[in-house]
């Protein structure tokens, strides 16, 4: 029998939660809101350092959440289902985590209470996002490829703080 005093993310599967508790789910890392670029052969995706237009490079929210499918084309909405299918979401993702059976971390501010240890632990991409998507060319983008943000930083998978 489930403990009705765990947290609601060990209690439910993705589908089940509310839409506050879903919400509450996202780490705040920024993570997702980096430019991608898709290899057409392959169908393998790739990290930029370069934030969506929308993206706060410091607080590493997006600038308009409320309105954000209207205001950037491609900005994908997540959903129980959609996770499942998404193969790029960053491994350090609660939604990919936990839609893959794992927990979430110290660091997550849902464990740590603490909103500030996302970017204490090197999760977000607080002070990594060198350019909004607007002020970069096209045909530049692909020098712009990083590996950090589908990696894991030192000491994140540790259970309890470094
Ligand atoms: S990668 Fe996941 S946890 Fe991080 S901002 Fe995106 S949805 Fe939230
Ligand atoms: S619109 Fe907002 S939520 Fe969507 S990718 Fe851009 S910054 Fe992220």
């Amino acid at each position: 029998m489930t403990d009705p005093d765990a947290p609601f993310w060990h209690r439910k599967s993705l589908a089940e939660m509310t839409d506050a508790e879903w919400e509450s789910l996202c780490d705040g890392c920024g993570r997702c809101c980096l430019v991608k670029l898709e290899d057409e052969d392959t169908a393998a995706t790739y990290f930029t350092d370069i934030g969506c237009r929308l993206l706060d490079g410091q607080s590493c929210r997006c600038g308009d959440y409320a309105h954000r499918n209207e205001k950037v084309d491609d900005c994908v909405r997540l959903t129980a289902k959609v996770v499942h299918e998404i193969k790029w979401l960053p491994p350090t993702c609660a939604y990919r985590l936990l839609d893959e059976g794992k927990d979430l971390y110290w660091w997550h501010p849902l464990v740590s209470g603490d909103p500030d240890t996302v970017h204490q632990a090197r999760i977000s991409v607080r002070g990594r996002v060198k350019d909004s998507e607007d002020d970069v060319p096209d045909e530049t983008l692909e020098d712009r490829i990083v590996d950090w943000p589908a990696r894991w930083p030192k000491g994140s998978r540790r259970k309890t703080p470094p």
